[in-house]
C-alpha cells in the first residue's frame, strides 16, 4: 500500500478549522458525549433549563437533550429573571469553549468525567467567596502594556488574549484582553524594555494562549528576541497542543528550529486522560527539535486532587517526554472557589507522591501570591 504524505497546507488549515469547530453550545457537547438528562445532578439540570430558556427566549423554543427543540410553553420551567440575567452575564464574560479533539478524550456518558468538569460552566461559579477576586495576582496594572515583569530575570508577554479552551478555574478569566491587543508599536515598547533591563534573561510567551497567534507572528517575535543579547531562553506557556494537537505542525516546527535561544515549552495538563497518542507524537517531534518539555498543573477539587491520579499523570508525562514542573494551588479567582483544595489536603497528597514517585517526577507545589519575587513554595512539613 502506498502511503500518501499529507500536504502541509491542509495540516496548517486543520488546527484553525478545529478552532472554528469548537463546541460553544452546551447541548451539542452533551449530545456528543451521549450524556442523558438523568445522569446530570438535579441542581445542574435546573441551571441548564435556565440557560435553555434564556438562549432561545426569542422564538420560544427550548433545546432538549436529544437535540430536538420544544416549545417553551409546553415545558414547565420558570426560571426567575434574575437567574437568567446572571447566567447571561457570566456566559458573556467567560463563554464555554471546548475543542473537539479534547471532547473526544472524554468518557461517553460520564457527567463526572474529569476533562468535562474542567470546561463546563458551573452553577457554583456564581457563588461569592471571601478572598476570591477578579484579579487575584494583581496583574492588571503593569507599566508596559502586554508585559508583566514580576520576577527579576524573566518577563511575560501576553502574546494573545484568549485560548482554544476556556478552563473554568482560569485565573485570567477576568483579564481585560481587549485592551491588551499588541501591535508593532506596543511590541517596540516591550522589546525596548527587555533590551534595557539586563537582569532579564528569559522571556515567557503567554496569554491567553500564545499558540493562538499565527506562526508568522511567533516567528517574527522569536526573531526579534533572538537579537537581544541578554536573552538566553524563550519559554512558551501553552495548553493548545493538549486540546488541539494538530497545532504542532510543520510551520510551527520551522519556527522552533529557527530559534537560536534555548526553547522551553511548558504545557498545562491536569489529568492523565488529557494525554492522547497524537499529543505524544507531537511532543516527540518537538523533542527531536531540541525543545525542553515541562508541565504545570493546577490542583483541582474533583479533577486531580488525589495522589493516584497525580502519580499516574507524572508517569504519563514522562512517557510523553515531559517533566512535571509545578503543581499550583488554585489562584483565588472569583467564580472558581468550588475547585479549591485546601493546603492541608494538598500537603497530604504531596507526601503520598513522594512515597510513590522518583524525585524527578514530583512537581513542586507552589502558590502565586501578589508582590512576591517568585512563586511561593508550600512548606510540606515533611521533616
Ligand atoms: C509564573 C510566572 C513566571 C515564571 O515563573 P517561574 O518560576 O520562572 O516558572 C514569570 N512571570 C510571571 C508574571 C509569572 O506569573
Ligand atoms: S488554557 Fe490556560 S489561560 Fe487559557 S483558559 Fe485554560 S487555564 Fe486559562
Amino acid at each position: 500500500m502506498q502511503i500518501i504524505p499529507k500536504k502541509t497546507a491542509s495540516v496548517e488549515t486543520h488546527w484553525k478549522k478545529e478552532l472554528a469547530n469548537t463546541f460553544n453550545d452546551l447541548y451539542e457537547l452533551l449530545n456528543f458525549l451521549q450524556i442523558k438528562e438523568k445522569n446530570i445532578p438535579l441542581a445542574y439540570r435546573q441551571r441548564i433549563e435556565c440557560l435553555a430558556a434564556e438562549s432561545d427566549s426569542e422564538n420560544n423554543n427550548i433545546h432538549t437533550f436529544n437535540g430536538k427543540t420544544q416549545n417553551k410553553n409546553t415545558i414547565n420551567i420558570q426560571p426567575s429573571q434574575s437567574i437568567i440575567n446572571k447566567h447571561n452575564g457570566a456566559r458573556k464574560l467567560f463563554p464555554m469553549r471546548v475543542p473537539r479533539p479534547f471532547a473526544a478524550l472524554m468518557e461517553k456518558g460520564n457527567w463526572h468525567d474529569p476533562l468535562l468538569q474542567q470546561v463546563i460552566p458551573q452553577n457554583a461559579e456564581f457563588e461569592e467567596r471571601v478572598g476570591f477576586v477578579s484579579d487575584p495576582l494583581e496583574e492588571q496594572n503593569g507599566s508596559v502594556e502586554g508585559l508583566i515583569h514580576k520576577y527579576k530575570s524573566r518577563v511575560l508577554i501576553v502574546v494573545k488574549g484568549g485560548c482554544a479552551v476556556n478552563c473554568r478555574y482560569c485565573f485570567r478569566r477576568h483579564f481585560p484582553y481587549q485592551s491588551n491587543q499588541l501591535n508593532k508599536k506596543k511590541y517596540e515598547q516591550i522589546l525596548d524594555y527587555i533590551r534595557n533591563d539586563t537582569h532579564i534573561n528569559e522571556v515567557i510567551l503567554s496569554g491567553g494562549d500564545p499558540l493562538m497567534a499565527k506562526d508568522e507572528h511567533l516567528s517574527w517575535l522569536i526573531h526579534e528576541l533572538n537579537q537581544i543579547n541578554n536573552i538566553k531562553r524563550i519559554r512558551v506557556h501553552t495548553r493548545l497542543p493538549v486540546v488541539i494537537p494538530s497545532r504542532i505542525n510543520d510551520e510551527f516546527i520551522s519556527v522552533v528550529s529557527s530559534c537560536s535561544s534555548k526553547l522551553i515549552m511548558v504545557l498545562h495538563i491536569n489529568h492523565p486522560n488529557e494525554i492522547s497518542d497524537e499529543l505524544k507524537s507531537k511532543m516527540d517531534w518537538l523533542k527531536q527539535n531540541n525543545v525542553t518539555l515541562l508541565n504545570q498543573s493546577v490542583l483541582l477539587a474533583g479533577i486531580n486532587n488525589n495522589a493516584n491520579v497525580l502519580s499516574e499523570l507524572s508517569e504519563a508525562l514522562f512517557a510523553t517526554n515531559i517533566l512535571p514542573y509545578y503543581l499550583h494551588l488554585l489562584d483565588p479567582v472569583k467564580g472558581a472557589s468550588h475547585f479549591d483544595v485546601n493546603k492541608n489536603d494538598a500537603r497530604q497528597i504531596m507526601s503520598e507522591l513522594y512515597n510513590t514517585l522518583p524525585g524527578f517526577l514530583v512537581p513542586k507545589l507552589v502558590q502565586e501570591l501578589p508582590n512576591r519575587k517568585s512563586k511561593t513554595p508550600i512548606d510540606l512539613g515533611l521533616e
